[in-house]
């Protein structure tokens, strides 16, 4: 049975069974900080689980597209662990429980294939209950009619589900399919995971566990007020064992890829007779690996994850290079992607058309991924070859750290890359040392980070503060003044009772109007206020949640703790910062509208006047596009659209199709920003204009690349988009004006200008050319007899240029007479340096005075030629007339 036949029964019968089907949550777990990949069936849920949202539907059904990053070293030498799957599930949020679940699950997997199951022998079946479940054993055994010696009672480690922290829990169980003798021993899935396979995995969320280890040794605190079913089938497993064959590479999906790259490599896979994954053979384990990540490497890209150096992007990076060195171990060295990839997206878009419609970007950015990385690997090879022989002659076995973390820093080699050359080359890695190098240079930057923002890294005053005096009553988005009271000054990150004149001081009102620097905006600027004192606030942070510090002069008088002040956002500045950042929004929905609904912002930064947008996109805009992109944004300034917020949950925002960006976490609680409506949907905590209008004219003012699929736009917003655009009005005045033209014919007029500065240069070359070598003649006739050589020894015109020094001391050998020995030897200097042409003749020659030896004589050694012309340079310029005496000295010799 197919992949996506099973699939598709799957959900048909739920559906059947009153689920909603619920579609694929994207790869990239958005909304989880401390997820990068979306690894279970259950996550997108997880708000409902926990309580926090009140679920739309009472039972749901999905397919769910999923990365396990752990599982990446065991692919290919396992049968059953992909980097990317599809995990199956089914939900129930206090709808139906154990019995049901159970039953759904035995009746969808042994119903027959005739009446829309899946077919399986239940004969072959065994199911693994948590130790005390004997409500689960019940089921099984009394309802179900399983035998009691195929179900196996495991411990909290392996059948009780949580979440590794307090919250939610459960025991499960989980069925598992025996393969028979051939896949390995007898005794069910205590003795062996690869003979007996899991499939599916049934968790009855039923009890509340405290803190404690993650995976066992936690307290059960009681029950759940409502029990929930969440399910996971593996799509590949069970793909696998429908389809007989050995492991979840082989399924219609993935092995396609396994046939290609033997094609490409022309090694044969399936080296090894045995079934057992553990027993293959180390080529079988490369097709596998280039199968699985090729594979997972689409889907990633496809769900808008950009190769990068860290996060999620590394992830992609990681496997995108792991597949194309194995393609290469296997013997294959021209580009494999456009090869291997094309197949890819032929097995997966019956399930996911939209791989399809968007292959071009997918493919351009995989494509350019292995590009860049057999660059890499052509240049960090040479430098670890290097480093191999190095530690070798020395006598030793391990590669410093230092070396592999000068490989990665430097090249972009990653450890795993380094680790596995090595041992190729019989070298072990010293992976603490380099661990130690990471970890260092990691603190570094975070310290880095934290002191540019704050003027210090020891963040405890301000956690302190927080819980003393309680979070910042934040007034930003409703006014610019407000009265407050000083709670904190501290000064180099203590507390003090006093700031004077003079001092910068960190100071903590209890309530204030400033908005603090976040999401791209620019810190507000200001004024603090005070009886006795006057302060400018010169920057705004919030180094802990919840507490907003402004970093402030003092110019007049005292400001003491307890203090009653008043605060007060400079107005124009507000205004420019609103212009700027309701400009960003403009921007980013342009870019969208311009270049599609993958040219996501990864990053922004916005004061008044400027702002600046980052994205993911691969090539450079053409100037048409930027055009386009500007006047997009001119217009929905002109449309004057309406600017709203909302307040929501994060589900309902993305229902309501508001623009969440990856890697950044937000509240539960989120505000929406729009701008006309649906045109501009993004989450976002700024201060924005309320009519588009007010943003006045947007200018793109540079686009540039930073960094590896990722281009940056600029622009000017306000009155400094006017002010930009007065002076390039007021520049090219100017020009005109210096060109004694108007204003329309400028460009023409520069054109014919550097048009004649060319030419003029070319003549002037020419003739130069000429008047050294018009000098040729004359320097021969001037040629000293050292012994019986003749000798032109010549310094050349300052200016002429290499290959007319070169010509000039073939033109002076002509010169001499031919039936003596002759050399005519020209220095030059150029920028500080001098270079020496040696020519000899062929009655020179049969006196074995050779040009090269003249040359090495004069240079100690250096420079390179033939016994007819030699040359080199590279010594200081005032040693010119040296080069010549040595030269005339060797011929002497
Ligand atoms: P295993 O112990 O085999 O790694 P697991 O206990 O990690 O599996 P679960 O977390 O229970 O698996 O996930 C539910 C189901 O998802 C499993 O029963 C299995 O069918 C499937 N599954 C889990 N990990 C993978 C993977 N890396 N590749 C393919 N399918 C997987
Ligand atoms: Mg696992």
């Amino acid at each position: 049975m197919e992949t996506a036949e099973i699939r598709r029964r799957f959900l048909k019968f739920f559906e059947s069974n009153g689920h909603t089907v619920v579609p694929s949550a994207p790869l990239p777990a958005i909304e989880d900080p401390n997820l990068l990949f979306i690894n279970a069936g259950m996550v997108q849920f997880v708000p409902y689980f926990l309580g926090q949202a009140k679920p739309p539907w009472d039972t749901a059904a999905s397919v769910q597209k999923c990365i396990r990053t752990p599982d990446i070293d065991e692919v290919g030498k396992t049968s059953r662990h992909g980097t990317f799957f599809q995990m199956n599930g089914n939900f129930s949020f206090g709808d139906y429980f154990k019995e049901q679940a159970i039953r759904y699950a035995w009746d969808l997997t042994t119903g027959s294939v005739e009446q829309g199951g899946l077919g399986l022998d239940g004969d072959k079946v065994w199911a693994t209950v948590y130790l005390d479940d004997d409500e689960a054993i019940d089921i099984w055994h009394k309802q179900i009619g399983l035998p009691l010696d195929r179900i196996v009672r495991r411990g909290q480690e392996d059948n009780m589900w949580s979440m590794g922290i307090p919250g939610p829990c459960g025991p499960c169980s989980e069925l598992y399919y025996d393969r028979g003798p051939d896949y390995g021993p007898e005794g069910g899935p205590e003795v062996d995971e690869d003979r007996y396979l899991e499939f599916w995995n049934l968790v009855f969320m039923q009890q509340e566990r405290g803190a404690g280890p993650a995976k066992k040794d936690y307290e059960i605190l009681g029950d759940l007020p409502k029990k929930n079913i969440d399910t996971g089938m593996g799509l590949e497993r069970m793909a696998s064992i429908l389809q007989g064959v050995d492991n979840m590479y082989e399924i219609d999906e993935v092995r396609p890829l396994i046939d290609k790259a033997s094609e490409l490599t022309g090694k044969r896979y399936g080296v090894s007779t045995s079934h057992t994954a553990s027993e293959s053979h180390p080529d079988d384990i490369r097709f596998r690996v280039i199968a699985d990540h090729v594979r997972s490497a689409l889907m990633l890209i496809g769900d808008g994850v950009v190769p990068s150096n860290e996060g999620r992007g590394y992830v992609l990076r990681r496997i995108m290079r792991r597949a194309i060195r194995s393609v290469r171990l296997l013997g294959y060295d021209k580009p494999a992607l456009p090869e291997l990839l094309p197949v890819a997206r032929d097995c997966m878009s019956k399930s996911y058309p939209e791989l399809a419609q968007d292959f071009d970007r997918i493919s351009s950015y995989a494509y350019g991924e292995e590009e860049a990385f057999l660059k890499t690997l052509k240049h960090g090879t040479t430098i670890l070859d290097t480093a191999v022989a190095e530690t070798k002659t020395e006598g030793g076995k391990t590669l410093s750290g230092s070396k592999a973390f000068e490989l990665h820093d430097t090249y972009g080699f990653p450890i795993d890359l380094t680790l596995e050359m090595a041992e190729e080359q019989g070298l072990s890695v010293d992976q603490d040392g380099f661990r130690q190098l990471m970890t260092e240079q990691r603190q570094r930057a975070k310290a880095d980070a934290a002191a540019r923002k704050t003027g210090h890294a020891d963040l405890s005053a301000y956690w302190q503060l927080l819980q003393e005096q309680g979070p910042t009553d934040w007034k930003a988005y409703e006014g610019l003044v407000t009265e407050s009271r000083v709670i904190g000054i501290l000064s180099e990150g203590k507390p003090v009772p006093v700031a004077k004149s003079g001092q910068i001081v960190e100071v903590v009102l209890d309530r204030t109007p400033f908005y603090a620097e976040s999401g791209g905006q620019h810190a507000d600027a200001g004024k603090l206020t005070g009886p006795s004192f006057f302060g400018e606030v010169v920057d705004v942070q919030r180094p802990v949640k919840k507490l907003v510090v402004h970093q402030v002069r003092v110019l007049e008088g005292e400001l003491v703790l307890d203090d009653r002040v008043e605060a007060e956002v400079d107005s124009e500045w507000r205004l420019g910062a609103r212009q700027a950042h309701s400009g960003t929004h403009v921007v980013h929905a342009a870019l969208r509208e311009v270049l599609g609904p993958t040219a996501l912002q990864s990053g922004s930064f916005n004061r008044p006047g400027y702002l600046r947008l980052d994205f993911s996109w691969r090539s450079k805009l053409s100037d048409e596009t930027r055009s386009e992109i500007e006047e997009v944004s001119n217009k929905a300034v002109r449309d004057d659209l309406p600017v709203s917020v909302k307040y929501m949950t994060l589900p309902e925002a993305k229902d309501f199709g508001a623009v969440a960006l990856f890697g950044e976490t937000y509240d539960e609680t989120v505000r929406v920003v729009e701008i006309g409506g649906p045109w501009s949907r993004e989450l976002c905590g700024g201060t924005h204009v309320s009519h588009s209008a007010q943003i006045g004219p947007l200018v793109l003012t540079g686009e540039s690349s930073v960094g590896s699929g990722q281009r940056r736009v600029e622009a000017a917003t306000g009155m400094e988009a006017y002010r930009y655009l007065a002076r390039e009005r007021d520049l090219v005045s100017q020009i005109a004006e210096e060109l004694g033209a108007q204003r329309g014919d400028v460009l023409e007029r520069v054109r014919a200008i550097l048009q004649r500065s060319k030419d003029a240069e070319r003549e002037l070359a020419g003739l130069q050319a000429k008047l050294v070598s018009g000098r040729a003649s004359e320097f021969a006739q001037n040629a000293k007899q050292v012994g019986a050589v003749k000798v032109a020894a010549v310094q050349a015109p300052e200016g002429t240029k290499g290959g007319d020094v070169r010509n000039l001391a073939m033109q002076i050998r002509g010169h001499l007479p031919e039936d003596q020995p002759g050399v005519a030897a020209v220095v030059a200097t150029a920028g500080g340096k001098a270079s020496i042409v040696v020519a000899a003749n062929a009655a020179a020659k049969a006196q074995h005075v050779s040009a090269a030896a003249l040359v090495k004589a004069a240079l100690s050694g250096k420079g390179g030629g033939n016994d007819d012309v030699a040359q080199g340079g590279g010594v200081p310029a005032d040693q010119a007339p040296q080069l010549l005496d040595a030269v005339v000295r060797a011929i002497a010799a």
